[in-house]
């Protein structure tokens, strides 16, 4: 499975890759080139802005490199996406605090609960104890499929019908110190089901694990979004709400294996860059993977 995901995120990639492609198939670089590279860059989510620094950048290398080839130019594109993309990558740090509290936002229907799942595998994996804590407890949905996804990983997890969701992540995270866990992953709700304003939720859950952070070791330590690929300049404005309202750390972007355009990774990397710590390429628990601007740059463009 682990070979093949770069291909599995070419696959999903691949209407972006061959629309942009198609731009260098050209026997000169003129302005017509740039106007479709343009759209094309536009088409595949990257948004007005991030568009504009590409292109503006792209010019500059190629006056520089004295390219005349289109096919050149292309080689010139996958650069500068890369260096655009680059304060993306950053990695999940997991070993500073015991436990590493890692609070989880998102949206139903993001990926939240499976990408928590594959999370949960990866820090296994890595040998760290994890305990997950469900607080959303209002959705008994979410709280069974949370339950599944810790069975498959043989981890311990704290949830409650109803009641107060901040109480659950404050005992959650008594409960690891106790348990001695290295890590307490608290999933949150995604939407709810009463007039309450989600954000106000999840501020409150914030506010309360501040408080149960006793030590004084800055809990939540980690604060993650988990945004669909697939929803384009919709997932940008996620990324601005949640992180005006929670302070975000990081973003998990999943389903970039089905037909997402990728580009929207440009856009945040431009308007609200936070990293990039795991791209989910699949529904099974080992398709997550770690972001890599250049290899995602190259995938980008086919
Ligand atoms: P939640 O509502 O945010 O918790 O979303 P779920 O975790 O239940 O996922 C919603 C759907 O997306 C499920 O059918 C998952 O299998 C699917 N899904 C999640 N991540 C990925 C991914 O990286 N790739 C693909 N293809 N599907 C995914």
């Amino acid at each position: 499975a682990r070979a093949g995901w770069v291909d599995r995120l070419k696959l999903g990639l691949r209407k972006t890759g061959s629309s942009i492609t198609t731009v260098f198939t050209g026997t000169r670089i003129d302005e017509a080139l740039y106007e479709e590279l343009e759209e094309a860059l536009l088409m595949a989510d990257t948004g007005v802005k991030a568009t504009t620094v590409l292109l503006d950048d792209l010019r500059r290398r190629v006056k520089e490199a004295r390219a005349t080839e289109p096919a050149a130019v292309r080689e010139l594109l996958i650069d500068a996406i890369a260096d655009l993309l680059r304060p993306l990558q950053k990695p999940l740090v997991i070993g500073e605090h015991k436990p590493t509290v890692v609070m989880v936002a998102g949206v139903n229907g993001a990926g939240k609960t499976t990408s928590i799942g594959k999370l949960t595998r990866h820090l296994a994996a890595h040998k760290a104890s994890v305990l997950l804590a469900a607080a959303d407890t209002f959705r008994a949905a979410a709280r069974e499929q949370l339950a599944v996804w810790a069975d498959r990983n043989y981890v311990e997890i704290i949830s409650q019908q109803g009641g107060d969701p901040a109480a659950v992540a404050f005992d959650a995270v008594n409960a690891g110190r106790a348990r001695g866990k290295d890590v307490v992953l608290v999933d949150t709700a995604g939407r709810l089901p009463t007039q309450l304003h989600l954000m106000e939720e999840l501020k409150k859950i914030r506010r309360t694990l501040v408080k149960a952070d006793t030590a004084g070791t800055g809990v939540p330590h980690e604060v993650l979004l988990v945004i669909d690929g697939n929803t384009g300049q919709n997932a940008l404005m996620q990324v601005k709400a949640f992180d005006d309202a929670i302070g975000l750390t990081g973003l998990i972007v999943t389903k970039l294996d089905g037909t997402a355009k990728g580009g929207v990774l440009a856009a945040i990397a431009q308007e609200r860059p936070v990293p990039v710590y795991f791209i989910g390429v699949g529904e099974k628990l080992e398709d997550l993977e770690t972001f890599d601007a250049r290899e995602f740059a190259q995938a980008l463009l086919g």
